[in-house]
C-alpha cells in the first residue's frame, strides 16, 4: 500500500477532511482493515474516491448523518476486504452493538466498555469512566490519550454547544488522537500494543505531525469534565507510591475552565499526587470541584 502520498506532512497532500490520519495510519499499520468515515460535499467525495483508487480500497456508502458540528455528512466505509465491508454495513444498523465495534476492528474489551458507558443513565463523561477502570500508580503512554477525541462521546444535553465553544477556542489546531477508538482502560493491553503500531506508522510517514501530537498528548491533565480540563505543560514521573509533576504553566488545547482556576494552576511549578491522581501538595492549592489528574506521559 503506497500510503506516503496521503499520509504526509506535506500541506499540499490530497485530503478528504472527514478521514482522520489516525484511521489511515491504522490501515497502513494493519491494525484495522476497514475504516468508518464520512464525506461532506462533492469535493470531499472526489478526494475519497481518488484515495480509494490510489490505495486499492473498496468503498461502501452507508447513509446520511450529521457531524459533531451539525453539518450534513454521508457516512461511508472504506477497506480492503469486500466481505468484511458488507458485514460492517449490516452491523451499522445498530452502532451501539458489539457487532458494529468488532466489525470496525476495535478491541472487544474496549467496545464492551464503551457500550456499558453509553447505557448508563446520567452519564459521567467517558474519560472518567475509562480513568476509573485504569490501574493506579502508573503513568499512561501518550498514544492512549483520547481526552480531545469527542467522537461518540457527546451524548448529554448541552454537549454540542460546548463542543462549538471549545472548537472556536482552539481553531486551526490539530487535536486528533493517535488511537481512533476509546480504550476500556488507559493501560488496556491490546490498545497499548495497537496504538504503538499506529504511532510508529505516523512517525515514519509524517514525522512533524507525529512529534507535535506526542508533545500534546504526553502531558498530565487535571480533569473535571469533557470540556473542563487543564493540561500541565510539563512531565509526570512516578515517585513514592504517587507522582510528581514538574511544569511551567498550562498548555493547549484550551478548555472552558474559568480564568480563576487557570490562574491558580499556573502558579506552582511542582505538584505531588497520590497514586489515584489526587493533588496532595502544595496543600494551599484548593481547586474547585471534583477533579483528578490523569498521568499521561511519554
Ligand atoms: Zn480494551
Amino acid at each position: 500500500m503506497n500510503i506516503g502520498k496521503h499520509l504526509s506532512d506535506n500541506m499540499n497532500r490530497p485530503r478528504c477532511h472527514g478521514l482522520q490520519f489516525n484511521d489511515l495510519a491504522s490501515l497502513a499499520a494493519g491494525v484495522k482493515s476497514l475504516v468508518y468515515t464520512s464525506v461532506h460535499g462533492v469535493d470531499d467525495a472526489r478526494l475519497l474516491d481518488r484515495l480509494c483508487a490510489d490505495l486499492k480500497l473498496k468503498k461502501v456508502t452507508l447513509g446520511n448523518n450529521e457531524s459533531v458540528s451539525n453539518s450534513p455528512i454521508t457516512d461511508v466505509l472504506i477497506g480492503t476486504n469486500a466481505k468484511k465491508l458488507e458485514a460492517a454495513k449490516k452491523a451499522y444498523k445498530n452502532v451501539l452493538s458489539l457487532e458494529w465495534g468488532i466489525a470496525l476492528d476495535y478491541p472487544e474489551c474496549c467496545v464492551k466498555s464503551y457500550i456499558a458507558w453509553n447505557a448508563k443513565t446520567g452519564n459521567e463523561d467517558l474519560i472518567r469512566h475509562i480513568y476509573a477502570r485504569s490501574p493506579a500508580g502508573k503513568t499512561f503512554p501518550f498514544w492512549m490519550n483520547n481526552v480531545f477525541n469527542y467522537y461518540s462521546r457527546l451524548i448529554r444535553p448541552g454537549d454540542r454547544l460546548k463542543y462549538a465553544a471549545f472548537s472556536k477556542l482552539n481553531q486551526g489546531m490539530d487535536r486528533e488522537s493517535i488511537i481512533p477508538w476509546h480504550p476500556c482502560s488507559y493501560l488496556c493491553a491490546e490498545t497499548v500494543k495497537k496504538g504503538k503500531l499506529i504511532y510508529d506508522v505516523m512517525k515514519r510517514h509524517m514525522p512533524f505531525t507525529a512529534a507535535s501530537r506526542k508533545a500534546m498528548l504526553s502531558k498530565p491533565i487535571v480533569f473535571w469534565d469533557n470540556f473542563l480540563f487543564a493540561i500541565l505543560n510539563g512531565q509526570c514521573r512516578k515517585m513514592d507510591g504517587g507522582f510528581i509533576i514538574a511544569y511551567k504553566g498550562l498548555s493547549r488545547p484550551k478548555s472552558l475552565i474559568g480564568r480563576e482556576t487557570e490562574k491558580m494552576l499556573s502558579g506552582p511549578e511542582n505538584l505531588w499526587l497520590s497514586a489515584r491522581g489526587k493533588i496532595t501538595n502544595p496543600a494551599e492549592l484548593r481547586l474547585p470541584g471534583n477533579h483528578v489528574v490523569i498521568p499521561f506521559a511519554f
